[in-house]
């Protein structure tokens, strides 16, 4: 379902679980996750104190990415855990996870690093849009606009209470 205090005020949230994340039944303990948790470090934030969870609860087959159908399936899950938690900042890591919250076609590339005010599940929060972890694996240069964005978040943290 998800990883970290369900008291966090802070979610993260990925696109499905991989191949490591499906064995060990939690989100991004795979390559991903190492980036990730490289990326929140530069936040200034611990892993231990944010909640870590997915658009999708199982594994697409062959990584390929979870259909729309199969989202609107698993949000039953994300609109309970952000109906109970109330949190105050979502991470949105790539552009399934930010459909999945705003229920339209985003273009990460034109709106990462920016702050949306979102409403879901009847629960506002800002929503932070960056890039999929995983894309820092395969692009030096996306890797780059993550490292920003993540330092970026740390400026945006000290504004939230
Ligand atoms: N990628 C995701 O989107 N989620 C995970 O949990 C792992 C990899």
């Amino acid at each position: 379902m998800g990883d970290g205090p369900t008291d966090a005020k802070i979610i993260l949230l990925g696109e499905g679980p991989g191949f490591n994340e499906d064995l060990q039944g939690k989100p991004f303990v795979g390559a991903a996750g190492k980036t990730l948790n490289e990326l929140l470090q530069l936040a200034g934030l611990k892993r231990e104190e944010v909640y870590i969870t997915n658009a999708v609860r199982c594994r697409p087959p062959e990584n390929r990415d979870p259909a729309d159908d199969e989202i609107e399936t698993c949000s039953i899950y994300l609109q309970q855990q952000v109906g109970l938690m109330k949190p105050k900042l979502v991470v949105a890591l790539g552009r399934i996870a930010a459909r999945a919250l705003l229920g339209r076609h985003v273009s990460v590339g034109r709106e990462h690093g920016s702050i949306i005010e979102c409403t879901y599940a009847g629960v506002g929060f800002k929503l932070f849009l960056t890039y999929h972890p995983a894309a820092a694996i395969y692009s030096g240069r996306t890797k780059q606009e993550l490292q920003a964005d993540f330092l970026k978040l740390k400026q945006i943290l000290k504004t939230i209470t």
